[in-house]
This record gives C-alpha cells, sequence and structure tokens, in this order.
C-alpha cells in the first residue's frame, strides 16, 4: 500500500528524515511512537503530500507519489491533478482537528467528495449521513465545530477523513488535544476501524494502542526508524533508547490507565 525508499527529509541544513525505508500492506494497523522532534509528523505529512523530499521514492498502491524516475534517470513531476487523486487516497487527521469553522458538521464532511471526487450533493450527504451515524454524531449534523466537544470534533474529522474513502488514513497524535476524559471516544472509533481491515497509520502516545491494536510498530528516533515490530516482539525487546523513551512516558500516562480499549477489543 505505501512503499517508501530512502527517504530523505532536510529542513536547510538540519536532516529531520535519514533514508527511511518502509513497506506497509494493506490492512496493517501500524503505531509509530518515539521522542518529540523524531521525524513522525515529517514522516506522515511526506506520505501525504504535505512536505516535499528533498531525496527519495514514496508510491502509494504501486503509484509514485510527487515524480518518478525515467529511463533516462530524469525526474518529472506528476501533475496537480495527479497530486490531487493521490491526496485522495491517504486520508490524514490531524492533533488539532482542523475541521473548517465556518462550515457545520455535514459541509464539512460533503466539502471533499462534492469538490474533489465530483460526488453528487445528494450521494454525499447520504454517506455523510452514513459515516456520522458511524462515529456516533448525526445528531450534530447541523451543528458548527465550535459546539461540538473536542472529541466530537475529532470524531468529525475521523468521519470527514473516511468520506473520501481513502486507501489509507494517517492519524497525527489524534488524541493528544483531548481531555482526558474524552480520548476513549476517539480510540473507540480506531479500534472500530481497525478491526474493519482499514491500512493505518497512527503516530500516537497511547501505548495501549500501540500494544493491542496495531499489527505493527515502528520506533522512530533521530529521523530514523530503529525499531520495527510486532508489539510483543518490539515492547518484548526494546532497544536502550525505546526503554528510555518509555519510562519517560510514564508519568504522562493518566491516572485512570485507558483500560477502554481492551474492552472494546474483547466487544468486537
Ligand atoms: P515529531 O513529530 O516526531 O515530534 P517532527 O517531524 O514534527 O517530529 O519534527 C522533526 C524535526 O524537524 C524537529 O526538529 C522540527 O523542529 C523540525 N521541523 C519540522 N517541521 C519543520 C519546518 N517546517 N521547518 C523547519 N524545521 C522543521
Ligand atoms: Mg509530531
Amino acid at each position: 500500500m505505501i512503499r517508501i525508499r530512502n527517504l530523505n527529509k532536510r529542513f536547510k541544513d538540519k536532516a529531520v528524515l535519514r533514508d527511511i525505508n518502509l513497506d506497509i500492506e494493506e490492512g496493517q494497523v501500524v503505531t509509530i511512537i518515539g521522542p518529540s522532534g523524531a521525524g513522525k509528523s515529517t514522516l506522515l505529512r511526506c506520505i501525504n503530500m504535505l512536505e516535499v523530499p528533498s531525496e527519495g521514492e514514496i508510491y502509494v498502491d504501486d503509484k509514485p507519489v510527487y515524480y518518478r524516475t525515467n529511463s533516462h534517470g530524469r525526474l518529472s513531476f506528476l501533475s496537480k491533478i495527479k497530486l490531487t487523486w493521490l491526496r485522495v487516497q491517504v486520508g490524514m487527521v490531524f492533533q488539532q482537528f482542523h475541521l473548517w469553522s465556518n462550515k457545520t458538521v455535514l459541509q464539512n464532511i460533503i466539502e471533499g467528495p462534492c469538490t474533489v471526487k465530483k460526488m453528487s450533493r445528494e450521494g454525499a450527504e447520504e454517506k455523510a449521513k452514513e459515516l456520522l451515524e458511524k462515529v456516533g454524531l448525526l445528531e450534530k449534523i447541523n451543528e458548527y465545530p465550535s459546539n461540538l466537544s473536542g472529541g466530537q470534533q475529532q470524531r468529525v474529522a475521523i468521519a470527514r477523513a473516511l468520506a473520501m474513502e481513502p486507501k489509507v488514513i494517517l492519524f497525527d497524535e489524534p488524541t493528544s488535544a483531548l481531555d482526558p476524559e474524552l480520548v476513549h471516544e476517539v480510540l473507540d472509533i480506531m479500534v472500530r476501524l481497525a478491526s474493519e481491515g482499514m491500512t493505518m497509520v497512527v503516530v500516537t502516545h497511547e501505548m495501549n494502542f500501540a500494544r493491542n491494536v496495531s499489527t505493527r510498530v515502528l520506533f522512530m528516533e533521530d529521523g530514523m526508524i530503529t525499531g520495527d515490530g510486532k508489539p510483543n516482539e518490539l515492547f518484548g525487546h526494546p532497544n536502550p533508547r525505546m526503554v528510555q523513551f518509555l519510562r519517560n512516558l510514564e508519568p504522562m500516562k493518566s491516572e485512570d490507565p485507558s483500560k477502554s480499549i481492551t474492552d472494546v477489543k474483547s466487544a468486537i
């Protein structure tokens, strides 16, 4: 689904991603953990074309992102139309929700399908209602984001991402901006998406999600992936830097170690 080869990203002289190679298969739920500044967001933003790599290649569903190399070794950049289309394939959910504040919940969800995918308004609205039902917010359909809690806004943001019918969804710390008591309502939906086979890449500090829900965990430090494996393998044999990372995370954990995830998981 996603293939990354020799990806490097520099901001001025600062190397932020160093020679990343990564393959993500359809249906995998990949959690990326690691200290602040490790390059986790930059990696997601490169996959979603919000950043242009300094070097390397990224393929989504076997299609090159940004540019392709022709047989003479020359780079040719993709057209705007192709880039837009590729962005449809890759949904993104941000820490700060990023809903349009001047649009209702419904308008937020149908905007992409109507303008980018050229769906009919009726079709887009029908789909939006289905998705709002799924995230438990159908009764908020005509509300503005400012009248919703953070957890509800993030659930709308997830519905908005799903409305484009992406092949993969990237989540960048989707619960980090939420009050602790609202974290579970967003995680519950992510757990459900995972159980439905959605391909997901999730940057998070929710270690319960990493351990219990994801099929694969990556540990990033200094722009490199230095740990990669099934949750049991990785957490069972963490490298020294990961041990330090997990130790520093301890005090950040909420008092109620969100056992909701395992509850939801066993309920599925
Ligand atoms: P993480 O998400 O793991 O905390 P980021 O990918 O946000 O890390 O950032 C990695 C490094 O790149 C940090 O040192 C950050 O300051 C730097 N960085 C990120 N975005 C930019 C930018 N637009 N311009 C300059 N430096 C940036
Ligand atoms: Mg980040």
